[in-house]
């Protein structure tokens, strides 16, 4: 695996394996990875000739009291677990690289941007949608991988490569959860013990909305609440929102007769998380 932390190296490499004929994947993240970024890592394995990594702790994606300071850096780790899926580029550039100067140029997903976490979290899917712009352009990737773990930023991403033109197909692989249930996400490394046991309520929530609508129930309010009730179980989880979406638009629906989304956020104690699931009505 090869190491670049330059814009240029990485652009170079790149190149020289897509004009070689390689289809080339690009798996996005922030490090402090778990076995969710390695079942993308796996996929583009399967889907492609060679696989880049990205790591870089974005701060446009953090709002100014966010956790960008203590956000886990665990990058001896990260490298020595991606050299084991066999990677071949992993781009781990500096701030300093990737945004020499303040940056005042954005790519915003208008709309979209602001429903789910983007209403709590003001500014963090233009974050999002600016590096991954940045990032396709360095890499140029054929496909880019992402996780279902970040609903809400897959749809954004991909509209915004079909509204802009980008030339790489978006792949989404289902959440990687932990025996209990939990979501894996690099935040938990955050959560006392005591906050960890507490945790898989937000996917428990979500499975008891999922069970009343295997029942039959599609009324949106209703599925919305039987999700809130099970959240107030928990004393120390506090809920931003819940929500049933339309997958594409994120806007919320009345009734779930067609696929849609269930997203909920919640803080337990002072971590922000996050976990969906999909209702698709049997077809
Ligand atoms: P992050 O490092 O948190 O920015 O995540 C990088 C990518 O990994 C994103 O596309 C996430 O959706 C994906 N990801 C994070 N956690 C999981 C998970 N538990 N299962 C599947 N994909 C995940």
């Amino acid at each position: 695996m090869k190491t670049y932390t330059t814009v240029e190296e990485m652009r170079v490499a790149s190149r020289a394996a897509r004009l070689g004929g390689l289809r080339l994947g690009l798996i996005p993240t922030m490090g402090a990875l778990h076995e969710g970024h390695l079942s993308l890592v796996r996929a583009a394995k399967a889907q492609c000739d060679a696989v880049a990594v990205s790591i870089f702790v974005n701060p446009l994606q953090f709002g100014p009291t966010e956790d960008l300071a203590k956000y886990p850096r665990t990058f001896e780790r990260d490298r020595a677990l991606l050299e084991q899926e066999d990677v071949d580029f992993l781009f781990a550039p500096s701030v300093e690289e990737l945004y020499p100067g303040k940056a005042i140029t954005y790519v915003t997903v208008e709309g979209l941007s602001e429903k789910l976490c983007g209403r709590s979290r003001p500014g963090h899917f233009r974050g999002v949608t600016t590096v991954v712009a940045k990032l396709f352009h360095i890499v140029e990737p054929d496909l880019a991988f992402l996780g279902q773990k970040d609903a809400a930023q897959a749809t954004i991403i991909r509209r915004m490569v079909r509204d802009l033109n980008f030339p790489v197909e978006i792949i989404v692989s289902p959440i990687v959860r932990e025996t209990d249930g939990l979501a894996m996400s690099s935040r938990n490394a955050y959560l006392s013990p005591q906050e960890r046991k507490s945790a898989p309520i937000l996917y428990r929530a979500l499975k008891e909305v999922q069970r009343k609508f295997d029942q039959g129930e599609r009324s949106a309010v209703r599925l919305v609440d039987a999700g809130k009730n099970v959240l107030a179980q928990e004393s120390g989880v506090r809920l931003d929102y819940v929500e049933i979406v339309d997958p594409d638009t994120l806007d919320p629906v009345e009734k779930t007769e067609n696929t849609a989304l269930v997203a909920v956020a919640a803080f337990v104690g002072s971590t922000r998380l996050i976990d969906n699931v999909v209702l698709a009505p049997h077809t």
